[in-house]
């Protein structure tokens, strides 16, 4: 099949301003001009070239309609295509692929139209699967069936770079194309355990595969895969980011620039530094005709970042892919490996002594053959179908069964959603609080020893300069390091505050939507608990950290006044009197918890009985339903009972009558026989007379 050079093209898209860049006094950095999109970073203009340029208000369907529809159409002549959404975290790439529902964005709209595409196409059949790949920090998940088999990227002679063990899911129509993109979309922000991590560094391949061919005909089909790529967060790094993220990343970056640098020396590009690149490697150096979509924010704090994604926007352009026309030959090499088997097998079956060679010939054939048959459609429908059902068990081992596969059903599905996350995010930011404060415990006590240590060295009196110093500055260094992770914990609790605010709304929205639940009030009253249950827990914790910070700056202010006392301090009693004021009240503080945590608890054991006398009642409505069925159903009983003995009693008097009706029959019959006794008496004396008569019957007499 002869090969065409086609570059990688680049469009850009840049979004508005979001409200909170506008009210955080943002400004807009990113115009076009001409043919360019320019951007003005600290009073110097950079301007780029590229294939497309989209700023401020454009919606995704302009995006795809100029860009994607092309693609689509290039994808059904049996090319394959890609799709690369490339650019910081926040810039926009989810919101161009995934888009909401007021603004759909590429994909579902992609999924739309190639249905429409294949039913405009009656003479030929279509064959078409799915897979949806996550990849975070180098692992690989299986988004549609998040199992936890060995996933490896492997190479295929004819078909590239594919992934082995990822679930490949057959779809009859565009429902069940979207179905699979919205689920393993949902999987991907559900089954995430790190919300932050996800956001910036989570990379995804949703993978369209289409094989065709005309109906009722021995010609060979064609097929293509389209790959949808939304990729992690490109950022220029800080120096304290992740080292796992920097890699990924950078593997990326490097991979771009040492292709546009190939381009002009040829040389060695890095594809198999990281996992993502290697998935990328057929859209960006392979069998792909490849579009990368450069996602910028227009917000000038972000500068560095958009001039890094628009410089690697252009580099890419140097990229010349060599595409060809996918014939779909795996029946065909199925055939020929079959054949090459058959013909070896008579060869060593023929001979005594089977040479080695040709026996390792074999077993390589056998090993190709099932890997052929892996691409067939009949074995592929076969894996789908256990897929299918294996997904459900494994989405239901992350716990997101219900989240990924049963939320079309329901309406509060959104703001359910969102709680979720937030208290994933929630739960994240506790643990790291726990850390931290078992940190600042550890180092509590350490000061402590020193401290007490310290008082011990200056009363033994052996006082010597260096080692009262060093003493010191140790005892500093420690209170410093205190201070400083002191101010992080801090950091923490605000930001957990400000997940408490935001669950807070969203909880008074899902109110709303529990309300709406009327009708079924087994789930209403589960709901309810759970939400009781999860709000004492809260209280809880909030009170025993509160008590626990009062605990630790009782702790603290003592540290500090033996600390001074041994550095040979003496305290004025008005001091004296202060200190004892400021514990008095770090007392007070206390108690005042204590107390609270009294209360709670108080209240706690009441409402507890209080549901349990729900629970109660609730009980006996139910008991008390369940009579009264009873008794409906007895008093059915007690008609069908009725109504049998009525039934059997009509039987019975049609029985008798039919027995009599039977009886009187049998009489007549009888009768009749005897009346008809006489007649065959008379019959036979005439057969006599005849017989007599040598057989002529007489004329008859007048
Ligand atoms: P990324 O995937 O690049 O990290 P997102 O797609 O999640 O970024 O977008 C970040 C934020 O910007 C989201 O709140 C999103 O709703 C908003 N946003 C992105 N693009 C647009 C757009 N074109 N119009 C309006 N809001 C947008
Ligand atoms: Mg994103």
């Amino acid at each position: 099949m002869p090969s065409e050079n086609i570059a990688v093209k680049s469009i850009v898209r840049c979004r508005p301003l979001l409200a909170d860049e506008t009210s955080h006094g943002c400004k807009n950095i990113v115009k076009i001009a001409g043919n360019k999109v320019v951007v003005d970073a600290n009073g110097k203009e950079n301007s780029y070239g590229l294939d497309g340029i989209y700023v401020s208000d454009v919606n995704n369907s302009v995006i795809y309609k100029e860009n994607c529809d092309s693609l689509l159409h290039r994808a059904l002549e049996g090319y394959n295509v890609g799709l690369l959404a490339f650019g910081a975290t926040n810039a926009g790439k989810t919101y161009l692929m995934v888009g909401n529902n007021q603004d759909e964005g590429i994909i579902p709209q992609l999924c739309n139209n190639l249905y429409t595409q294949i039913n405009q196409r009656s003479n030929k059949e279509f064959f078409i699967t799915v897979s949806y790949l996550e990849v975070l920090d180098g692992e690989m998940m299986d988004l549609l069936n998040p199992h936890t088999n060995e996933m490896k990227i492997r190479e295929h002679p004819n078909k590239g770079i594919y992934v082995d063990g990822l679930s490949e899911l057959v779809c009859h129509n565009q429902d069940e194309l979207k179905m699979y993109f919205d689920q393993g979309t949902r999987a991907r922000k559900m089954a995430a355990s790190d919300m932050k991590a996800h956001r910036t560094r989570a990379h995804s391949i949703f993978n369209i595969n289409i094989e065709q061919k005309e109906k009722q005909s021995s010609k060979v089909g064609i097929r293509s895969t389209i790959t949808l790529a939304d990729l992690a967060g490109c950022e220029v790094q800080d120096a304290d980011a992740d080292t796992l993220q920097r890699a990924e990343t950078q593997a990326i970056l490097n991979v771009i620039t040492a292709l546009a640098d190939s381009k002009k020396k040829g040389g060695h590009v890095p594809f198999r530094d990281s996992k993502i690149t290697r998935l990328l490697q057929e859209m960006l150096s392979g069998n792909t005709i490849t579009m990368m979509l450069a996602v910028v924010s227009p917000a000038d704090k972000c500068y560095k970042q958009t001039l890094s994604t628009l410089e690697h926007a252009q580099m890419i352009r140097n990229v010349k892919n060599k595409v060809k026309l996918n014939v779909d030959d795996t029946q065909t090499v199925i055939n020929e490996l079959r054949n090459e088997i058959s013909k070896l097998k008579d060869k060593i079956a023929a001979s005594n002594e089977p040479k080695q060679e040709d026996v390792s010939k074999m077993e390589e054939l056998v090993q190709d053959l099932q890997v052929a048959k892996k691409f067939s459609i009949s074995e592929r429908e076969k894996l789908s179908t256990k897929y299918a059902e294996d997904r459900k068990i494994n989405l239901s081992k992350k716990g997101i069964l219900e989240w990924v596969m049963g939320s079309d059903k329901q309406g509060s599905v959104e703001v359910q959603e969102k709680l979720l996350l937030l208290q994933k995010e929630k739960d994240q930011l506790t643990i790291q609080y726990k850390d931290k404060r078992k940190i600042i415990g550890d180092l509590k006590e350490e000061l402590q020893n020193k401290i007490t240590e310290y008082s011990k060295f200056t009363e033994s009196g052996q006082k010597s300069e260096s080692e009262t110093k060093s003493r010191v500055n140790a005892i500093k260094t420690l209170k410093d390091k205190l201070k400083e992770e002191t101010e992080k914990i801090k950091r923490i609790k605000d930001e957990l505050n400000v997940l408490l605010d935001k669950q807070q709304t969203e909880r008074q929205n899902a109110q709303a939507q529990i309300s709406a639940l009327k009708g079924n009030a087994n789930l209403r009253q589960k709901v309810e608990v759970e939400e009781r249950q999860r709000l004492e827990a809260e209280n809880k914790t909030l009170i025993d950290e509160e008590l626990d910070r009062i605990q630790m700056e009782i702790e603290s202010k003592k540290a500090d006044v033996q600390m001074q006392i041994a550095e040979g301090k003496t305290y004025t009693v008005e001091e004296g009197k202060k200190l004892e004021i400021e514990l008095a009240e770090l007392q007070a503080e206390k108690s005042v918890v204590t107390l609270k945590l009294h209360c709670l608890e108080k209240e706690k054991a009441h409402v507890s009985k209080e549901l349990d006398e729900i629970y109660q009642l609730h009980h006996d409505e139910l008991e008390l339903q369940q009579l009264q069925h009873y008794q409906t159903f007895r008093q059915y009983r007690q008609m069908f009972e009725e109504q049998k003995v009525a039934i059997e009693q009509r039987y019975r008097v049609l029985l008798e009558e039919a027995l009599q009706d039977a009886v009187y029959l049998s009489a007549r019959n009888q009768e009749i026989l005897q009346e008809q006794a006489p007649l065959k008496q008379q019959n036979a004396e005439m057969k006599d007379v005849i017989t007599k008569l040598g057989g002529k019957i007489p004329p008859l007499e007048n």
